[in-house]
């Protein structure tokens, strides 16, 4: 889905990407590492610096996905303010709406990514984290 939407001119090219013998970060356009001097090919290294610039973006949006759901406690907070009442209960009734979707399109997009990095492995973990109290908090309010 995300390949049809880019159109690839050399400034969205993705050009870093990690060196597989020494795990430092280089540049593509290099044809050997410059930490360990071990040499690149092309195309393995344009396909690993894809793949990172994917788990980047996994890690960012999963970033974003936390700060969503960090919204909900405030907005109950705005349940408690007179007046206030109505806004609170739309931005819980939104989040109710968007965090499982945005869940759900986080997975689709990213799951499937295979990879040991520390970064992309937290990120999965706080999608789950968030899934599991959106779960929570839902089912007290249904309850
Ligand atoms: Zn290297």
């Amino acid at each position: 889905m995300a390949n049809g939407l880019s159109i690839t001119s050399d400034l969205d090219k993705p050009k870093i990407f990690e060196c597989p013998s020494c795990k430092q970060t280089i540049d593509t356009a290099s044809s050997e590492c410059r930490f360990c001097f071990a040499s690149i090919d092309p195309t393995v290294a344009e396909a690993a610096a894809a793949k990172m610039a994917r788990i980047n973006r996994a890690c960012s949006d999963a970033s974003y996905l936390k700060i969503a759901a960090l919204c909900a406690p405030a907005f109950l907070l705005i349940l408690f303010i007179p007046f206030m009442t109505l806004m609170g209960e739309i931005g819980i009734i939104f989040l109710e709406v968007a965090v499982p979707v945005w869940i759900a399109l986080w997975c689709f997009r990213f799951l499937r990514i295979q990879s040991d990095d520390p970064d992309f492995r937290r990120a999965k973990k706080t999608v789950l984290i968030v899934g599991v109290a959106w779960a929570i908090v839902v089912g007290f309010r249904i309850l």
